[in-house]
């Protein structure tokens, strides 16, 4: 599948920088699972992206047999599929977590 020629800009409003990384959490319903994107954002705007991200995360709601793990941050690979993302908690550890 060819890459998008378009580049993905930060979800922060106003930023207008390309995404480097993206915010998601595995979810899952016990059979299938999938990443749940919260946010793509540059370097620069990651720290309140994840912030963000945690307290989306906070306020979501879940029925029986759903599970969402916390958010992590993932390298935004272009044309990539969301398992083949590699994670990074180097960067997790140096955001604050709630
Ligand atoms: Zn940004």
């Amino acid at each position: 599948m060819p890459m998008s020629p378009y580049p993905v800009i930060c979800y922060t409003p106003r930023c207008g920088a390309p995404a480097v990384y993206k915010i998601a959490a595995r979810w899952s319903d016990g059979t299938t699972n999938e990443l749940k994107t919260y946010a793509l954002t540059c370097a620069a705007c990651l720290a309140k992206s994840f912030a963000s991200a945690v307290a989306k995360r906070a306020t979501c709601r879940l029925t029986v047999g759903e599970t969402l793990d916390a958010p992590g941050v993932y390298d935004l690979a272009r044309g990539a599929r969301d398992r083949a993302l590699a994670r990074r908690p180097d960067l997790e550890a140096q955001l604050p977590s709630s």
